[in-house]
């Protein structure tokens, strides 16, 4: 086998190193693209797309559950596990087969199935044993699961995102380790399948959320559904064919499930890289020091793009950063800032759960708006009137810097705000917005309204306003 050379080797060919390969080429670079497998990103096949699908299942099952109050009398519903792990699967192998159809897509010669490793600064080294020297190199491996040591006694019995959608049928219960937005959405979902479901989580927050009042509101609400159990440490013993979990701190319990599904972080995927030899300062977790702005590493020919920087692990950051990296790589050494969005993470709970912008710093003068979704017009009429908003804006001018809110249709509420903070837009702006009557998007008034209150901005829409008129 012969070596080969490019200007820019991109190596991983997920959401990020596909942009990455094909923005270097839009740029006249020449271009290698090196994947292990070539299956697909993982956001179709083990990511977004099949976890929402079962979401949307669970769905499903809680409506008809909650039908009766509005008056339709309806049996409880029988889930078939085995029909709703089909349609999760073959739906699935429909958006596997549109990221293969934009991967077949790249002209011949530029994919290569292997898995490299850096040689030198400028080389990879591939498992078939040639070598690629390219000029620039953007690494875009994205992320993995990672099953702690706890529960090395039981693996044959754990479940990862990489596990639990190739599924037969439903597990008949379920341990799932991690409060965060991969475990809550899997969680809630199978729970309303009818999985018996319990969430263990070491920290004391869940979904990602950093304000403890929307976070306490949450887990109250999901609480109605699946016992969520925070602050305890988790560990796992065989029991019969299936699993003893016991856990201890804030609270203590032990209790045996079919199946545990771990879902406690997924780290950078860069362990198998050499790192060592690209000649890339890497801090005490050996990850590359990068900069947000060019996805440059200090100041060599290396990029880093989407999972891989575990920075933004989100599939549209994913995409962006990939278009800079390969557009960067393939001018390099003339490297530019690209644009960056303002951050924005949705957790597609039921209520769905945003964090958007930035929570602003204790010393940071600012104000917090808050919105209570109890008294909502929209959501009393669908009996969905749960959830907290919270606004934060600067003190002096009333700007909007972030928001963590967990409530009904927050998915579209959360795009308005970070529409608006990227914007630059006060409060008093977005309430000069039209805002539609009844839409949960009208639950964010009381927050935006108490922001101009407070920093004496004008508010000028109409305050007597009510749930219902
Ligand atoms: C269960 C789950 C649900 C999610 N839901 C959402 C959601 O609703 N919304 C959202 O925005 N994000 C969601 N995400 C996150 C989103 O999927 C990721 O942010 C995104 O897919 C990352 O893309 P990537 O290109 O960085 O990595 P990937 O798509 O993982 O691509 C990495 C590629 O690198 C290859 N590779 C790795 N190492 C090597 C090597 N040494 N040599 C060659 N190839 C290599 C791999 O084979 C892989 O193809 C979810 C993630 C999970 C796990």
């Amino acid at each position: 086998m012969t070596d080969l050379s490019c200007d820019v080797a991109v190596v991983g060919a997920g959401t990020a190193g596909l942009a990455a390969e094909r923005t270097a080429r839009r740029h006249g670079a020449k271009t290698l693209l090196v994947d292990a497998h070539f299956a697909g990103t993982t956001c179709a096949t083990v990511g977004c797309m099949p976890s929402k699908l079962l979401i949307a299942a669970g769905e499903a099952a809680h409506a008809v559950r909650r039908a009766g109050l509005f008056g339709i009398e309806v049996p409880a519903p029988v889930v078939d596990g085995a029909a709703v792990m089909q349609r999760v699967q073959r739906e699935r192998d429909l958006f596997v087969a549109g990221a293969k159809r934009s991967i077949a897509e790249i002209p011949d010669g530029i994919r290569i199935e292997a898995r490299a490793r850096f040689a030198s600064p400028t080389t990879l080294l591939l498992d078939d044993g040639r070598r690629i020297a390219a000029r620039a190199i953007v690494i875009a491996t994205g992320s993995v699961n990672t099953v702690p040591e706890a529960f090395a006694a039981v693996r044959e019995r754990v479940l990862t995102n990489a596990s639990i959608f190739d599924l037969a049928t439903l597990p008949r219960s379920v341990g799932i380790i991690g409060a965060g937005p991969l475990g809550l959405e899997l969680a809630q979902a199978l729970a309303r399948l009818g999985v018996e479901t319990h969430v263990f989580e070491q920290g004391d927050t869940l979904a990602g959320l950093h304000d403890p009042e929307v976070a306490r509101c949450l887990h109250a609400i999901l609480e109605r559904e699946l016992p969520i159990t925070l602050g305890v440490e988790v560990t796992a013993t065989p029991d019969g064919d299936g699993v003893r979990l016991a856990w201890k701190g804030k609270k203590q319990g032990e209790r045996r499930f079919e199946r545990v599904l771990v879902a406690a972080g997924r780290p950078p995927a860069l362990e198998h890289l050499d790192l060592g030899r690209s000649g890339l300062a890497l801090d005490e977790h050996g990850t590359p020091d990068f900069d947000r702005a060019t996805l440059q590493c200090g100041r060599s020919s290396i990029f880093l793009a989407g999972d891989a920087n575990h920075d933004r692990a989100v599939l549209h950051e994913a995409a962006t950063e990939g278009m800079i990296a390969g557009r960067n790589a393939a001018s390099f050494p003339e490297v530019a800032p690209g644009t960056r969005a303002v951050p924005m993470a949705i957790v597609f709970t039921d209520p769905a759960v945003a964090v958007v912008g930035r929570l602003p710093g204790k010393d940071e003068p600012h104000v917090l708006g808050a919105a209570s979704y109890e008294d909502q017009g929209r959501a009393k009429v669908f009996a969905r009137n749960a959830g907290l908003a919270h606004l934060y804006a600067d003190r002096a001018t009333g700007r909007l810097l972030g928001a963590s809110m967990a409530g009904p249709g927050i998915e579209h509420s959360a795009h308005l705000i970070a529409w608006a903070i990227q914007n630059e837009r006060t409060a008093t702006e977005v309430l000069d917005h039209p805002f539609y009557h009844p839409t949960y998007e009208e639950g964010l008034k009381p927050a935006l309204r108490a922001i101009c209150k407070e920093v004496h901005a004008p508010q000028r829409d109409d305050e007597g306003f009510t749930a219902g008129s």
